[in-house]
């Protein structure tokens, strides 16, 4: 998702990009059931697929607009909302499969005449090197490139070939996801309940139904995905305290171990690390593939102010802007999860008191609550041109 907004965007400003992918993206049919793997997608990143044409080809396979958030805390009374008119915006975000995004991005990168994709190739080898590097791909060919982008996920091979060490911890949760049907409609509504074993998010689709995030303690998620369907629901029932009424049904589930990622550096001479290659973060905010594509923009923009400017878009004192504007961001944006993670998982009776006065009192201040609100949508801050938008 990421490596493809880079591409898109670069390659609307002329620049010659390969694109190197180990699966060749597959469309989505709309009678298909839903991808376990969606997102929250925020408007930062909307405004930066509509900037690449992409935003259009979201909508039109599937998408689910949602208009209110509401995230409560299971040890009280604690609870905030949030209603997207308040805020001025049409909607909160959008809940998009992966794959729908992914789909949409690949089919602009096609039509740009300087982009090539290649996929399905996997990257062998990389020499680097100060002048332009050398990529050797699985079937061999080779690709001579001034600048390597790596954003190839959490295990980025590239970042490895290139010495950068990641801060790694990891969240001791792993989140089950899958998708579930109630007897209740979402009421276009993301929900999150804060559980002392972790947050549980039920996510809105566009039928009616809902995909779940559940954040667990790993013995408890693994205790978790090896029930049978029925005993999975009982627990999900329990667990979301009967919010959307009944739980009817649960699709096939899928479990990923959370872990704290954070590159050293982001850049050297002629490679930048963006997305998930750079920084992997908690899911309970839906904050991962976002702050990616405001890498991705970031990036973008950086890439073509150099070449305007006549300086060389591979060196580090180019790329070393980049790294100060993101590595900011994102390790606010990082430090607050872990945060969350730890006051929400605290059983102790003191926090728990804070925890939910907190909630509640956040909740009553109506200016501040919505600039909090902003800033954590990427409406405010520092966003590339991409990401901004006069009207939302
Ligand atoms: C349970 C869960 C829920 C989440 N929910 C949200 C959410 O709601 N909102 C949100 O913003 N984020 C969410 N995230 C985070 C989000 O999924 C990631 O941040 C995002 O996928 C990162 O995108 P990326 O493009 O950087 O990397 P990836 O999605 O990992 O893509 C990397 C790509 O590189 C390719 N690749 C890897 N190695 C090679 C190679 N050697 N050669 C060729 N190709 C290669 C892979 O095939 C892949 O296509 C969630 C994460 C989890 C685990």
């Amino acid at each position: 998702m990421v490596g493809l907004t880079l591409a898109n965007a670069l390659g609307q400003s002329q620049f010659k990009v390969a694109i190197v992918e180990a699966y060749s993206p597959a469309d989505i049919n709309p009678a298909d059931k839903y991808e376990l793997r969606v997102s929250a997608i925020s408007k930062s990143s909307q405004q930066v697929f509509k900037s690449v044409n992409a935003w259009q080809g979201m909508l039109n396979r599937r998408a689910c607009a949602y208009q209110h958030m509401h995230v409560w805390d299971a040890t009280g009374d604690g609870c905030i909302h949030f209603d997207a008119p308040d805020l001025g915006l049409d909607s909160i975000g959008h809940i998009i499969e992966n794959k729908v995004v992914q789909y949409a991005l690949y089919e602009q990168c096609l039509k740009l005449e300087t982009l090539d994709c290649l996929c399905p190739r996997q990257v062998n080898e990389i020499h680097f090197d100060s002048s332009g590097s050398k990529i050797i791909l699985d079937d061999a060919s080779v690709l001579n490139s001034k600048l390597i982008v790596a954003a190839d996920g959490a295990n980025s091979k590239v970042r490895e070939a290139a010495n950068i060490s990641i801060n790694k911890s990891a969240y001791d949760q792993k989140a089950i996801v899958g998708v579930v049907k109630s007897s209740l409609h979402h009421k276009d509504t993301a929900w999150q309940r804060f559980l002392p074993s972790g947050p549980l998010a039920f996510l809105p689709l566009g039928d009616g139904s809902c995909s779940i995030v559940w954040s667990a303690e790993n013995r408890k998620a693994d205790e978790l995905m090896a029930m049978d369907e029925t005993a999975f629901i009982a627990q999900l029932q329990e667990a979301f305290d009967g919010t959307l009424g009944r739980v009817e049904s649960v699709s096939q589930r899928a479990a990923f171990p959370l872990i704290r990622r954070h590159a050293r550096e982001y850049v050297k001479v002629g490679l930048a690390l963006v997305g998930d290659a750079a920084h992997t973060i908690h899911p309970l905010a839906g904050q991962g593939v976002n702050l990616g594509v405001l890498d991705a923009a970031a990036l973008a923009e950086v890439i073509v102010a150099a070449r305007r400017d006549g300086k060389n878009i591979a060196s580090l004192s180019t790329l070393r802007k980049y790294e100060r504007w993101r590595r900011a961001d994102n390790s606010i944006m990082m430090a607050s999860m872990s945060g969350f993670k730890h006051l929400f998982s605290n059983e102790q009776p003191s926090l728990s008191f804070i925890r939910n006065a907190g909630l509640n009192f956040v909740d009553t201040l109506g200016f501040a609550k919505q600039k909090i609100m902003r800033q954590a949508l990427g409406l405010e801050g520092d966003l590339p041109e991409m990401a901004r938008s006069t009207g939302w």
